[in-house]
């Protein structure tokens, strides 16, 4: 017989009746800006059992992650392996380790995820330089050149992928700019990785981080980043620890690497998922899955085009994962949005900052990116601007698929 608990003075108690039921999350498409859709296999691989973060055939399974990030973001880079958090601990893991108190940094500053690293930077103790263009654009490597005034800077930091604006910043001609001022080249790869090119060391990149929810298609938990002989040689000749004990690379990697020794318990199933969804990026390859997100953007944005709507970000600059509409006057954003998850069951993004209210971000990122989910897309976001009265001209469904087929 059970024994009846006995009853803990000024204990809650938890009535039956309040118990949830069993979680039954509904099937999204999700077209935001992340997370995105996650391949079934991945969420099968998160289901496996879990190990112990010694385990030797976990550590097989860590030494493959490691390999393929490394072919995934272009580099040989020995530093490379997923920290356990969103992409945001990737972000204050590159800052952290690379920034001591008083060091001047800078910063390109157009959109949400700009603002976010400068932010990390001055808590880390940086002299932070903003270099700030208007949301939606990119910057040039003079806007660097003419904020840093002649005084050299320890790194220069740049979103490659702004997620809040839909702005993909070119790299290479970035380099030249940090050379001059003897600074590490360092990225945010979070929305690129996955999704467009990215070549560290051909670029000649110093640190860079990213996220497994965006182009991975992974659930969010890991940041991969990755950090370049040179950058490793800043971090040991550091004069004062860094400032934060999880995110120290210098006690992470001797798990990562040779000694193996324990510093925090991995997540184990994060890892699998993480592992799958490489794995389907490289069995697809990297120039077949960047061609996939470059054409259907192209016949996402011809549709948009085709119901009378404005992308927000010129052509030249625009990611294929991000697309920035433009919400016809009158139209409003969040019951637009509403109609889209409750009729069709897709989530677009809203917008932020100076776009909160006026437009909309759709993503096409990893398993998301389909010519199914392009037509979805199209259909939801003509009804639901139909539902409040604005009459679409063109036809859509043709412009994309002879965007497809020209
Ligand atoms: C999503 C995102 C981040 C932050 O990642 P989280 O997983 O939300 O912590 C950082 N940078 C960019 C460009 C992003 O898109």
């Amino acid at each position: 017989m059970p024994q009846v608990q006995e009853r803990i003075p000024g204990r809650i108690e938890d009535p039956l009746s309040t118990l949830p039921p069993s979680l039954n999350p509904p099937a999204r498409i999700l077209m935001g800006p992340g997370p995105s859709d996650v391949a079934p296999s991945v969420l099968r691989a998160m289901a496996k059992p879990t190990l112990g973060h010694l385990d030797p055939r976990f550590l097989e399974v860590m030494d493959q992650i490691r390999d393929m990030l490394q072919v995934v973001f272009g580099t040989r880079n020995e530093l490379t392996m997923p920290m356990s958090g969103t992409g945001s601990a990737g972000m204050e893991t590159m800052i952290v380790n690379l920034v001591e108190p008083g060091d001047r940094v800078l910063v390109g500053v157009n959109g949400v995820f700009g603002t976010r690293m400068a932010d990390v930077a001055r808590r880390a103790g940086a002299e932070v330089v903003e270099v700030k263009t208007e949301w939606g654009k990119t910057f040039t490597p003079e806007a660097f050149r003419e904020a840093a005034a002649g005084q050299p800077c320890k790194l220069l930091c740049v979103v490659h992928a702004e997620t809040s604006t839909g702005a993909h910043q070119a790299i290479p001609p970035l380099k030249e700019v940090a050379e001059e001022l003897g600074a590490l080249l360092c990225l945010d790869c979070v929305t690129s990785l996955g999704g467009v090119p990215v070549e560290l060391d051909a670029w000649g990149v110093d640190a860079a981080y990213s996220g497994t929810q965006k182009c991975l298609s992974c659930p969010p938990g890991l940041a991969p980043v990755s950090f370049s002989a040179r950058a490793a040689d800043f971090m040991a000749k550091r004069r004062h620890p860094v400032q934060s004990w999880y995110l120290d690379l210098g006690m992470i990697r001797n798990y990562w690497g040779g000694e193996r020794a324990y510093h925090h318990t991995a997540p184990i199933n994060m890892l699998y998922a993480l592992h799958e969804a490489l794995r389907l990026a490289l069995e697809e390859g990297l120039e077949a899955r960047f061609l996939r997100h470059r054409r259907l953007s192209e016949a996402l944005v011809a549709g948009l085009r085709a119901m009378g709507l404005s992308i927000r970000v010129p052509d030249e600059e625009r990611l294929p994962q991000l697309t920035p509409v433009a919400i016809p006057e009158g139209i409003n954003d969040a019951q637009g949005r509403r109609f889209m998850l409750e009729q069709f069951g897709l989530e677009i993004g809203g917008g932020l900052g100076p776009m909160a209210g006026n437009t909309w971000r759709i993503g096409l990122m990893g398993a998301a990116c389909s010519r199914r989910n392009v037509h979805l897309c199209l259909s939801a976001v003509g009804a639901a601007l139909g539902a409040q009265g604005y009459s679409i001209a063109g036809d859509p469904l043709q412009a994309a698929a002879d965007a497809l087929n020209g």
